[in-house]
């Protein structure tokens, strides 16, 4: 059959992954001018048939090796398949130009993004918050629990750096890159800070604004500590109630406060004091702190079947000693977390919550009676925290911080070095049990404030006290 024909090899592609072999075969000192093509064709001179049978038997061979093996063969003069030849070379090497570009720019846009983390954690922040206009982005770092190193940055770098994240490198995030789209996602990345490799995952969050859109990134370090109480820095008194609630071995525990105030972290130390020889089984949205003792298991709040409710039923059936819960929401997992503090477990959880007495109240409004809560030997105690920034004695003002062109070397313009923990721990007995049952919590309130229990309000907090000394040395 001739080259020429319609029907023939004319229509075909060159099989690119013997081109080599054939250019080469080209290019030798006796030539055997030969080609293959993606469909099972093999193309060579008259002459090679007669010179270099060998050669053209061992190119079919190779042809077999492949998916299209060996169909037919045909002959073609050397200029015609030295032409085939050179040209499926050229496209090749087009191709392959043009992909290597685009990785480069991935390459760019993941560098943009570690650049982006790395900055986060010089900053020792939390978050990082993008605001996407037009045609700007605003960039700013929560530390300490303040916005700050508010800058505006090119919009198109940082809107590459996202979407390369969360197109390439988010573990649960499968659809394009959508602006307009509200999408979450968390991305496992490796950054190298201080010359050590950290490892970390980003939580992103991104919606749709008016003239643009918005993405939030929370940082959560694969390697984060877990701290005892005591580092937590919470007073010794307090250490010894929760830790003897703790070692008790059954009932309710809740820790409330907003969110952002180390909440996990205190859930966590609370599990470095239970025995080792209990089974701890945790329920989390997300996995925060890795804590190797215990059975972490992932929880996805609002899935049908993987929602808090659900799990802590399934890990009931597991045979636990303590149950821990990052946070009761709903009415199912509260009753949930009651159900298995009223089966003798020990039960762990967050409650976003104001103060103690506010949790009580919002475990009213999820639905367990005051008679549920008052069942002596469930509901044991409650734990309310705050973080409380520690203000920068370097730029003492941090309003002047906020709003100064410099910025402080100890604090990095954020007016705060670090927090301090600063909480009430409300241990319940039968007059609050009383008071309970009968839904009262102004009476919970009067039997605390007779007893000079030590709550959240009645302690100073400290950036307050300090900022009017503050105000005071400035009048002077
Ligand atoms: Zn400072």
């Amino acid at each position: 059959m001739k080259a020429t024909d319609k029907g023939g090899f004319a229509a075909h592609q060159v099989n690119v992954k013997l081109l080599d072999y054939c250019l080469a075969l080209a290019e030798q000192e006796r030539p055997a001018f030969a080609l293959c093509t993606q469909e099972g064709w093999l193309i060579s001179t008259n002459s090679a048939w007669g010179s270099q049978p060998q050669t053209l038997v061992n190119l079919m061979c190779l042809m077999e090796l492949q998916e299209a093996g060996f169909r037919h063969r045909s002959v073609e003069t050397e200029h015609v398949i030295r032409n085939l030849l050179h040209d499926a070379d050229d496209l090749r090497k087009l191709k392959q130009q043009s992909e290597s570009a685009v990785i480069l720019d991935q390459t760019r846009a993941q560098q943009a993004l570690e650049d982006l983390v790395v900055q986060a954690i010089q900053l020792r922040a939390s978050d990082i918050h993008l605001v996407f206009q037009p045609s700007v982005a605003t960039l700013a770092f929560r530390v300490h629990g303040r916005l700050v190193s508010r800058v505006e940055r090119g919009r198109e770098v940082l809107a590459a750096a996202i979407a390369a994240a969360l197109n390439t490198r988010s573990d649960d995030f499968h659809e394009l890159f959508d602006e307009q789209r509200l999408s979450s996602a968390s991305i496992s990345l490796t950054v190298v800070h201080d010359d050590q490799p950290k490892q970390l995952r980003l939580r992103v969050q991104k919606s749709p604004t008016r003239s643009g859109f918005a993405v939030t990134m929370r940082l959560q370090y694969e390697q984060q500590t877990m701290l005892s109480l005591t580092e937590l820095g919470m007073p010794v008194d307090m250490v010894d109630s929760l830790t003897a609630m703790i070692r008790s071995g059954h009932g309710l525990i809740l820790i409330a406060g907003p969110t952002g105030q180390g909440k996990s972290t205190t859930l966590a130390a609370m599990n470095l004091v239970i025995p080792a020889a209990h089974k701890v089984i945790s329920l989390e949205d997300p996995i925060e702190i890795i804590q190797p003792r215990i059975e972490q298991k992932p929880v996805l709040a609002d899935h049908p079947d993987l929602n808090f409710a659900n799990m802590v039923k399934v890990a009931l059936r597991e045979d636990p000693d303590v149950i821990s819960i990052s946070e009761i929401r709903d009415s199912a997992t509260a009753k949930a977390a009651y159900t298995a503090a009223l089966t003798g477990h020990l039960v762990s959880a967050t409650v976003h919550a104001h103060d103690c007495l506010g949790v009580i109240q919002r475990l009213l409004d999820l639905g367990l009676s005051g008679a549920m809560l008052a069942q002596p030997g469930v509901l044991q105690g409650i734990l309310a925290q705050r973080l409380e920034p520690i203000p920068c004695n370097s730029c003492r003002v941090t309003e002047a911080a906020e709003k100064s062109d410099i910025t402080c070397t100890r604090c990095l313009g954020s007016g705060v070095t670090g927090r301090r923990w600063r909480g009430e721990l409300l241990s319940l007995d039968d007059f609050l049990r009383a008071a309970i049952r009968n839904e009262n919590l102004a009476e919970c309130q009067r039997i605390l404030v007779t007893r000079g229990w030590p709550s959240l309000a009645s302690t100073k907090p400290l950036l307050a006290s300090h900022q009017r000394s503050a105000e005071e040395t400035s009048c002077v």
